[in-house]
């Protein structure tokens, strides 16, 4: 019999209506004949209303125990829908992570899935019944639950996919699909039918929070065919697959951006080994993440101007930290500035295909858009722009790729 794996989010079972919808959903696939594992979420929001409690109780608090607090929606849900199934005559029941068990590391907060031993599950199946796990959940090596990080149902769904060697992942949400760009700022996105992992990883890492990053690198490392799509209406989703999969591949796939970018230009750096080790080193240190850099040659091998850019959360720190290291470091001045928006345009095809880059950088000069900084990599271009023109460039980009919904 087919293994089918099924996710839903916390939007998905916001409600004891929508636990119900729910129910209906996994019986539907029940009675296609599969052996079906669902995974649930925590009802919206109730995950947060736990890590304020946590917070509030103990401002340094013992992450062991945050773990036993906040992983308790995961439990509430998983019982109320094998109820739930249960009453429309489908044999269900809930499972947590230590139970089966899914085996994790003891960073709490943050754990990995270290393994999962499906065989008492699998058993199950064999007698008909359907299996409710709670997602975001493991076990340590000390026997502690551990959480897997926030968006951490979906890494439970796909590693049990995986371990079930299922047919397919589906992951159940409140948006229908992955879209070639995000449809609230063009109206003409369009609904992808397909996506390949590395695409999916670039999207969803620069924002577009439809799964969390870190499902979508096991998804491609263990080969496990996902599915994105809503819980409310009963259409395809977006598959998100090997590359070997789409045959007609497009050169760009989706336009994304990332709001969460802050500029730091240090003028006039001497332009001599060691300078930008100087520079980045203590920024990593002080964890501060570093994602776009430029610099430039020097004509007179003097001076030079270097660009980068780092979350705006770690905008203040990171000029204190630069301002302190003055004296070293050496440059003339420091110039930030956090009205910048990041927008990328991703597609696998791009390694076969010349031009992309040089059509970005033309649909922005026409729109008379100043490119502050550029990176780029196998499948990606990216650009730093004044936050002020990001939907003139989403949308113009959009349609000069050829990706506008007709
Ligand atoms: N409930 C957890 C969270 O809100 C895990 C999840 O929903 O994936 O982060
Ligand atoms: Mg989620």
């Amino acid at each position: 019999m087919a293994r089918i794996v099924q996710k839903f989010g916390g939007t998905s079972v916001a409600d004891l209506d929508c636990i119900r919808n729910v129910a209906k959903r996994v019986k539907a696939e029940v009675d296609r004949g599969s052996d079906v594992a669902v995974i649930v979420s925590a009802m919206a929001g109730v995950t947060n209303q736990l890590v304020d409690y946590v917070s509030q109780a103990s401002a340094l608090h013992d992450t062991r125990e945050y773990d036993v607090v906040v992983s308790s929606g995961e439990q509430v849900t998983a019982g109320l829908l094998a109820l739930c199934l249960q009453e429309l005559g489908v044999p269900a029941r809930s499972w947590m992570g230590w139970q089966i068990p899914i085996h994790a590391d003891d960073m709490h907060g943050k754990a990995r899935i270290t393994g999962i031993e499906p065989d008492r599950l699998v058993k199950k199946f064999g007698e008909g019944q359907v299996a409710v796990v709670a997602g975001f959940q493991g076990v340590s090596p000390h026997g502690r639950i551990a959480t897997l990080g926030r968006g951490g149902s979906d890494t439970t769904a796909v590693a049990l996919a995986a371990a079930l060697g299922a047919e397919r992942c589906d992951i159940f949400t409140d948006v229908d699909g992955v879209y070639t760009t995000d449809p609230r700022i063009v109206p003409k996105a369009r609904k992808l039918d397909k996506i390949t992992y590395e695409e999916m990883l670039e999207m969803a890492s620069l924002g577009a929070k439809v799964l969390q990053t870190r499902s979508v690198e096991l998804a491609m490392n263990m080969g496990v065919r996902v599915q994105v799509l809503s819980s409310f209406e009963d259409l395809p989703g977006t598959l998100v697959v090997d590359e070997d999969e789409i045959v007609e591949k497009q050169v760009v796939s989706g336009i994304a951006y990332s709001r969460d970018e802050a500029k730091i230009t240090l003028v006039q750096v001497e332009d001599k080994p060691g300078v930008a080790a100087g520079i980045f080193g203590p920024l990593a240190d002080a964890n501060i993440n570093v994602d776009m850099i430029v610099q430039n040659i020097s004509p007179d091998g003097g001076a030079t101007d270097l660009t980068f850019t780092v979350t705006r959360a770690d905008l203040n720190r990171a000029v204190k930290l630069l301002q302190d290291r003055r004296d070293e470091i050496r440059y003339k001045d420091l110039i930030h500035d956090a009205g910048v928006v990041k927008v990328s345009v991703i597609g696998v095809g791009m390694r076969s295909h010349a031009g992309v880059a040089l059509s970005m950088f033309t649909t922005l000069a026409e729109k008379g858009i100043n490119i502050q900084v550029i990176s780029t990599s196998e499948i990606k271009i990216s650009v730093l722009i004044d936050e002020e023109y990001t939907e003139l460039a989403l949308r113009a980009l959009h349609t000069a790729y050829g990706l506008d919904a007709d």
